[in-house]
């Protein structure tokens, strides 16, 4: 079989896979998480501080992590005064022998457990069976699973994949009650006094911790269902396991995450059970059979505490902020891939979502990152959800530049057909074996971009021609179902010069429009009316002959690539800058480059000068008419609707509303979606194999503007999907108020 057939075939399966995902359980896991994220924006809006409480939570995770350990032992010694034991587990072989060990003393023949992922992460449970001893998993929806017989598809609700009628046709088949089990009561009830008979019976009690506080020993557990305590109390051996990165300096340094955690996870001000467990308590211990109580000190405590793999992430200057995560799921639950197929398809081993690609890579290995890593389009609608501020995407985007460069499986597909972009990636990354051909297609698009342009319009009429696109989908994985960009022959440049450059002089302001490729070469009317606008209010506008800024390569995971064009770029503007020019970005993925990524790519000091220099075009107009600019020359509405979706980083940035200010200012009747992502995120909903999720994601849009007459949006690839979904032509917003030429 050639490597190009492997690659298509994989496509197909993982097609196949998140179509099954999106039929079987994405309706659940898109309600549900969907109620999570609409929960988590009320929930942080009543938080005045919400801001200083991230910072002081992220403060003192970098703390933690820096000392690390100085902390585990600041915590052995505390733990060990109290009569317990730590053990500083090496991987998850490690960690199970110790706690096999443990129950086989206890002469434990069962162990009931509450919710934790660090115990899903050593498969403690398989271990525990092959040394004889009866499991179970006591929090709800663990429970559920462990009847299911399947793997958790969320880090917080983990049956959030199952329906109430899912989980009742469950329990009827297994347990085959007197009376059917029909409603949340049923279940809850039928659940509750099952597991608190398995609670009495279990001789071993195994929790994990949210925090692990080093000065006192004190686990912090916040949980729904307060099964942690019932665990902990009628069992008189109490095993935690924990990673290494949930240990805080201080016991008040929990404060800042107890507020933040179930507001961002679930959006609840304060999750129903927050406890505080300082072992071995003090409590006596409890003999069911003899309905008698026996002596405190009877009670055992053992702290495993888990490395496998964190140490090096500690020491790995990328993958280090993947230890504060705080395993909320806000990232999940903002994810607009995540909830449309959950953790089935966007998860690992044993995490899911966008951090999982940091958890994974730096405790399962690559390989496994390696399987869910395209999920993140790097839309960043996660970043500003973060209680601890983690770059998401960008731990995604360095995990797929090293599986890029093979240093995980390979995903390169050794094609025959890679002399189609010889020539076009411009770096080391050419070599890499784990680069296929479809990402370097779709890294190179500036490239592919001006020599579509210039050979416009044979280079339309190739595209079109028959069968062409169904050998897009066959080699480079394009869906044949997407309408490809159509080229211009005159570019915006060209139209620009053409006309005699800048057509206003000595004026108080002087701009560069940012001639990315899109509005250059295929979008070019969409940079012919921000000309205009511009001018009309009284810019001096010049187009000069920038590169592109690297947001295609950054995409696709080649850092290197993008980080030579970002110096390139750089060194371009450099001399604008000096000579008092601002930026104007119509693209607002580029405009992200230039303000948020740089800022990984070059030295401080360039970034800084560029993002305080660069903005979004409605942002620029916004400024422009607050400072007194005459709007008179503009078009206006006369009070018609515009159904307007902002492109996601935009979002990010904090700038959608400068768009709907100027719209609205102009006389539109503007109105929003609350979906987080069109579904289309740049290349990604072009890629065969996510074709049908990125529709499905869309669908959300789609339906929120239904009876909206007309849509706009600001990102090329926003208008492209919206105009598949719609099935009209959707502009970018400048349309509309542009003078006319
Ligand atoms: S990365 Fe941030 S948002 Fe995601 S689970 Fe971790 S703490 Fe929560």
């Amino acid at each position: 079989m050639t490597g190009r057939t492997d690659s298509a075939q994989r496509r197909e399966e993982k097609a196949a896979r998140i179509r099954h995902l999106l039929s079987t359980e994405g309706e659940s896991v898109e309600r549900n998480t969907q109620g999570f994220n609409r929960g988590r924006y009320d929930a942080v809006a009543d938080l005045s501080d919400y801001e200083e409480l991230k910072d002081q939570a992220r403060a003192v995770k970098e703390d933690a992590i820096a000392r690390l350990p100085e902390l585990i032992e600041e915590v052995r010694e505390s733990v060990e005064s109290r009569g317990g034991h730590v053990y500083l587990a090496d991987d998850a072989d490690d960690a199970n022998r110790y706690i096999r060990e443990v129950v086989e003393d206890e002469d434990a023949d069962s162990v009931v457990k509450s919710k934790s992922m660090t115990s899903e992460e050593i498969e403690v449970n398989d271990a525990l069976r092959e040394a004889g001893a009866e499991v179970w998993e006591t929090d709800l929806g663990e429970f559920v699973l462990q009847v299911a017989d399947e793997a958790p598809s969320h880090i917080v609700a983990p049956a959030i994949h199952k329906s109430e009628d899912d989980i009742a046709e469950l329990f009827n088949a297994h347990f085959d009650p007197e009376e059917p089990l029909e409603t949340a009561d049923d279940l809850t009830r039928f659940a509750r006094e099952y597991l608190a008979e398995r609670i009495a019976e279990a001789d071993v009690g195994m929790t994990g911790a949210n925090f692990v506080a080093a000065d006192t020993g004190t686990l912090a557990l916040v949980t729904s269902e307060g099964n942690a305590r019932k665990t902990v109390a009628a069992t008189d051996t109490h095993v935690a396991v924990a990673g290494v990165e949930k240990l805080l300096p201080r016991f008040e340094d929990v404060a800042p995450f107890v507020e933040l955690i179930g507001r961002s996870g679930t959006g609840q001000a304060i999750t129903s059970y927050v406890t505080f467990l300082t072992p071995p308590g003090d409590a006596p211990t409890l003999d069911w059979d003899a309905d008698a109580t026996g002596p405190a000190d009877d009670r055992e405590f053992h702290l495993v505490l888990l490395d496998n793999g964190r140490m090096a992430m500690r020491d790995d200057d990328q993958l280090r902020e993947t230890l504060y995560c705080i395993r909320c799921s806000a990232c999940l639950n903002s994810c607009a891939n995540f909830q449309h197929v959950g953790g089935h398809a966007f998860g690992g081993e044993t995490y899911s979502g966008g951090i999982a690609t940091g958890w994974e890579a730096g405790v399962h290995g690559l390989d496994s990152a390696g399987e869910f890593n395209d999920f993140c389009t790097g839309c960043t609608r996660c970043v500003n959800q973060c209680p601890v501020k983690i770059d998401i995407p960008w731990i995604n985007t360095v995990v797929r530049d090293r599986l890029n460069r093979g240093e995980g499986p390979a995903g390169g597909d050794g094609s025959s057909f890679d002399f189609l972009v010889d020539g076009l990636t411009p770096d080391e990354e050419t070599d890499s074996s784990g680069l296929g051909l479809q990402k370097r297609v779709f890294g190179n698009f500036p490239t592919l971009a001006r020599l579509g342009s210039a050979t416009a319009p044979v280079s339309n009429w190739v595209a079109r021609a028959p069968g062409a696109r169904a050998l897009a989908e066959r080699v480079l994985g394009v869906d044949s179902r997407r309408d490809l960009p159509e080229f211009r022959r005159e570019s915006l440049r060209d139209w620009f010069t053409a006309r005699g450059g800048p057509a206003v002089g000595d004026a108080d302001r002087e701009v560069v429009v940012y001639p990315d490729p899109y509005t250059n070469y295929v979008e070019v009317e969409r940079g012919k009316a921000a000309v205009r606008t511009l001018e009309e209010l009284g810019v001096e506008v010049r187009i000069p002959d920038l590169p592109a800024t690297g947001r295609a390569p950054l995409s696709q995971g080649m850092i290197s690539t993008a980080e030579s064009q970002a110096e390139t770029v750089a060194d371009a503007l450099g001399p604008m800058l000096d000579a008092g020019r601002d930026v104007v970005v119509i693209e607002p993925s580029d405009l992200a480059m230039l303000r948020a990524d740089y800022r990984k790519l070059l030295p401080d000091e360039t970034a800084s000068r560029i993002a305080d220099r660069s903005y979004e075009l409605f942002e620029y107009l916004y400024g422009l008419l607050e400072n007194g600019a005459d709007a008179d020359g503009l078009r206006a509405g006369d009070g018609e609707e515009l159904a307007y979706h902002a492109h996601c980083q935009q979002r990010t940035l904090g700038l959608e509303e400068y768009t709907t200010e100027v719209l609205g200012e102009l006389g539109y009747e503007v109105r929003t979606s609350d979906a987080e992502c069109c579904g289309m995120a740049g290349s990604f909903g072009y890629k065969r194999e996510y074709y049908e999720l990125s529709m499905d994601v869309g669908a959300d849009l789609r339906n929120q503007f239904a009876d909206a007459e007309r849509a706009v949006a600001s990102g090329t690839s926003c208008c492209e999907q919206l105009s598949a979904l719609r099935d009209e032509t959707v502009p970018h917003p400048i349309r509309y108020i542009a003078p006319d030429e």
